[in-house]
């Protein structure tokens, strides 16, 4: 029989990060048993100065104790993600203990320090400190963020960034004054491989992306780095289906033929237009059904790229995030059993594909950023443990999340937690140096 449980986990599956929600129901023991409940004289004002003191080194000491359980617990997490490494290493993923406990958990590219994290974080945050709300998910997402951050800063080579919601606001462009004009310029600096890897499709055409990126591009030609640091910019649009890179003489970003990056379990597909076409049929048919299905025919347009579909909303309706999951499930669910029942028969490859939910909108992208961040460490000579993915979409209905199989990967809500998460990761990069 199914339990009420598992049907309340299923149907909220969409929103939540097993891996996070497991830390979150570690930590929720001590904040439990050991947040001492606050005592009558604290609650109802009595006074006395001796008294006040002992109370506040009592807290004080509270306070450690529940930074040493805290520490504690993620001291065990550290070595359960060793533990996966390890089996990882001989191909036995499945059979570590952190698989037993996250059937969902994925592969680490780098192992992380997450009591020292949590020692920063707290500084930040008060976790520890607080008495009545537990460890949260933004507490546990920054707490990964720093411990990945850390762990990378040494190896690091390749870092790829989102577009919309990562370096600047959804649809808007990047502007001349944001504060990460001079971090990316830092990060070149430095003499690292930087990356745009975008859901946004121009086919081909560098000045649409000049246009989006026009502020970044400008704090390049204002830079004094020399071209060969700038030259190591490139932009991914269509999530892996358009690359440009950043030419120094011309101040502008030139095409790069597929044919100088793609390996051929890609150029397989990418060159097969009509195949490529019928999924977009698919996927246009779906949603379409998904948009009468919720009365929505007249609130939505549709629109139909070369490798790419998609849902906006008319002006003066607005999605829901329950409206466009649906919708980016739906043709999740759809494609899937397409490509199952009809070319796995046959004996033929199924086309990668992207559904996700883009913020305000939703999209079906032939292709996706694994495929992006995979052609691009190809292309660089990069590994796993040297790539960092930066991105706002890792739920199962975003387009970030699939970059977890290829790369080590920051989950930010915002480009001002871009700009930290930069900040922290320029500083490790500077004491390196020195
Ligand atoms: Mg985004």
């Amino acid at each position: 029989m199914t339990s009420l449980y598992s049907i309340n986990y299923h149907t909220r599956a969409h929103k939540r990060d097993a891996f996070i929600e497991f830390i979150k129901s570690l930590l929720l023991t001590p904040f439990v048993l050991h947040t001492r409940p606050s005592t009558a004289s604290e609650e109802y004002g009595a006074s006395g100065s001796k008294l006040g003191d002992k109370r506040t080194a009592n807290k004080e000491v509270e306070k450690d104790a529940n930074v040493e359980r805290y520490c504690e617990i993620l001291q065990c997490v550290e070595e359960l993600i060793a533990d996966h490494m390890a089996h990882q290493e001989q191909d036995l993923l499945e059979l570590s203990r952190l698989s037993t406990l996250v059937p969902s958990i994925g592969r680490f590219f780098t192992a992380l320090p997450l009591k020292e994290g949590f020692m920063r974080q707290d500084a930040k945050r008060s976790i520890a400190a607080r008495r009545f709300v537990p460890p949260s998910f933004n507490d546990i997402r920054a707490l990964l963020n720093d411990a990945q951050v850390t762990a990378i800063g040494p190896t690091i080579k390749l870092i790829t960034f989102d577009g919309d919601m990562t370096l600047y606001a959804d649809g808007a462009d990047f502007a001349r004054d944001s504060q990460l004009v001079k971090l990316i310029v830092h990060l070149l600096r430095h003499g690292l491989y930087v990356a745009i890897v975008t859901a946004a499709g121009y086919p081909g055409d560098a000045p649409k992306y000049e246009k989006r990126l026009s502020g970044l591009l400008d704090g390049f030609r204002a830079s004094n780095l020399p071209g060969e640091a700038l030259e190591k910019f490139y932009v991914l649009g269509g999530e892996c289906n358009y690359l440009f890179r950043y030419e120094s003489v011309s101040g502008h970003l030139r095409y790069i033929h597929p044919s100088a990056y793609q390996p051929s379990s890609v150029q397989a597909w990418a060159n097969n237009a009509t195949k490529v076409a019928e999924l977009l049929d698919v996927a246009q048919e779906t949603l379409l059904q998904c948009a009468r299905e919720m009365g929505l025919e007249h609130s939505v347009t549709l629109i139909r790229k070369d490798r790419a579909i998609g849902v906006i909303h008319n002006d003066g309706s607005h999605l829901t995030r329950e409206t466009l999951d649906e919708f980016a499930l739906a043709a999740q669910r759809r494609l899937n059993n397409h490509q199952r029942a009809q070319l796995i028969r046959a004996g033929e490859e199924p086309i990668p594909f992207c559904a996700f939910n883009g913020g305000s909108d939703v999209w079906v992208d032939i292709g996706n950023k694994l495929i992006g961040v995979q052609m691009l460490q190809g292309f660089l000579g990069t590994k796993g443990d040297e790539t960092l993915h930066v991105g706002d979409q890792f739920l199962s209905t975003g387009n970030d999340i699939s970059t977890r199989t290829a790369c080590c990967t920051v989950w930010i809500t915002s480009p001002e937690e871009t700009a930290d998460v930069l900040t922290d990761l320029c500083q490790l990069l500077d004491q390196k140096k020195a």
